[in-house]
């Protein structure tokens, strides 16, 4: 059975990212120092996570320690969220392995039918949000949600030129929604996972930017902004929750807090070139704890 004590708790985990080759070439200096599992240092200041991943973590270890349970309580019925969080190039696409619809200037596109452009978020006669004329596709195996996840990525390219300046600037949602019956006791069990790999958070710089670069980091930061008001009101508990203040925290509201499942992996990279955002981005994950 599941401890009714760790439902409600956001779990935070933290990967940091190998060096690339630029910033090897470069030698710039690998700033992160750990300490047991749960602990990383920038210059002498702790972070704790419920994990802290290194580096040389492979995918499958990151996948056992961090997303196994989240989806094995989905399967069981429960709702789960699993967001990742970080600077762009900070490994958030790498980390969740899939990229349908996505929320690019607060405007939803889905992902598997292109034609569909602008969806709006409706609520449900129980009130649960959900995205309005989105594709639902009937999948059977782990096989055919690959093949739709593929299909999402494909259109993802297909509509913009540059795929990963507009990936750092947009919200990408995955839903998966599972329905299972028993067939000897007619039990329906329902869960619904989102994977939400959020857009590049860094700051835009103040000065030069205008037209729709400012529309996008304005609404960037907005969205992000918000989430982090929705997670640290779940993390404390207060009783007014602030989900109706963007789409995407509108959307989640269902598989967000409460008696869901929710992980936010926060990415990062190592490199001293990047510090300022690194902190910013640990002190946001701190924020759910
Ligand atoms: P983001 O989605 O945050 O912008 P990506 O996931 O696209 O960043 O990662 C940027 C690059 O770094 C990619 O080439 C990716 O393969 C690589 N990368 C990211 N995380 C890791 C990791 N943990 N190990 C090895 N390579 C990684
Ligand atoms: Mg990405």
């Amino acid at each position: 059975m599941a401890d009714p004590e760790e439902s409600t708790a956001i779990k935070v985990m933290c990967r940091f990212r190998p060096l690339n080759r630029s910033e090897q070439a470069r030698g710039d200096k690998y700033i992160p120092r750990f300490s047991g599992e749960d602990c990383v240092q920038i210059a002498g200041k702790p972070y704790y996570f419920d994990g802290v991943f290194q580096s040389n973590t492979t995918q499958e270890q990151f996948y056992n320690a961090a997303a196994q349970k989240i989806v094995r309580d989905v399967l069981e019925g429960y709702n789960g969220t699993i967001f990742a969080y970080g600077q762009t190039s900070s490994g958030k696409t790498h980390t969740m392995e899939v990229s349908y619809f996505e929320i690019y200037l607060d405007k939803i596109r889905d992902l598997l039918d292109v034609s569909k452009t602008n969806l709006s978020v409706k609520e449900d006669k129980n009130r649960v949000p959900y995205v309005k004329g989105c594709t639902e596709r009937f999948v059977c195996s782990p096989e055919e949600v690959l093949d739709a996840i593929d299909e999402g990525k494909n259109n993802r390219i297909v509509a913009v030129t540059n795929m990963n300046e507009h990936s750092s600037r947009s919200h990408s949602i995955f839903l998966i929604n599972i329905k299972q019956e028993n067939a000897q006791t007619e039990q329906k069990l329902t869960g619904k996972l989102y994977l939400v790999d959020l857009a590049g958070s860094e700051k835009v710089g103040k000065t030069g930017a205008e037209g729709t670069v400012l529309d996008e980091a304005k609404m960037i930061n907005k969205s992000l902004s918000s989430l982090g008001n929705v997670i640290s009101a779940l993390a404390e508990g207060t009783a007014y929750v602030p989900y109706r203040d963007s789409k995407m925290t509108r959307i989640l509201q269902d598989s967000l807090g409460g008696n869901c499942r929710t992980t936010m992996v926060i990415c990062c990279s190592p490199s001293e070139f990047n510090e300022a955002e690194t902190r910013s981005t640990l002190l946001f994950g701190q924020r759910a704890k």
